[in-house]
């Protein structure tokens, strides 16, 4: 069980490191582009698209539970943790 809590600690850590990133990435490239540093608001809108699709795809693959890989659906949109798998209900928080 200790297992199992440690892995989404990581997994946890792991996706909010990329969504950190990806709001970082987001901003520059508005910013950019309002400063005109981008010239074509299409470059913009494909660097926009990309970091959107690039979070869903980790988010998709992170956030499933360590023990049954199940998705854990979305219980992290929200501030409460979800502290048991809603698909095998293994314990997910200390
Ligand atoms: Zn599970």
């Amino acid at each position: 069980m200790k297992k199992i809590i440690a892995e989404f600690a990581i997994r946890r850590a792991k996706i909010t490191r990329v969504a950190v990133v990806g709001g970082i990435l987001v901003g520059i490239t508005v910013l950019a582009q309002y400063e005109g540093t981008i010239k074509s608001s299409a470059t913009a809108l494909i660097l926009l698209t990309l970091s959107f699709i690039l979070a869903a795809f980790v988010g998709f693959k992170l956030w499933r539970c360590p023990s049954c890989n199940g998705y854990l659906g979305k219980l992290y949109l929200g501030l409460d943790q979800p502290k048991f798998c809603p698909n095998c209900g293994v314990k997910l928080v200390e």
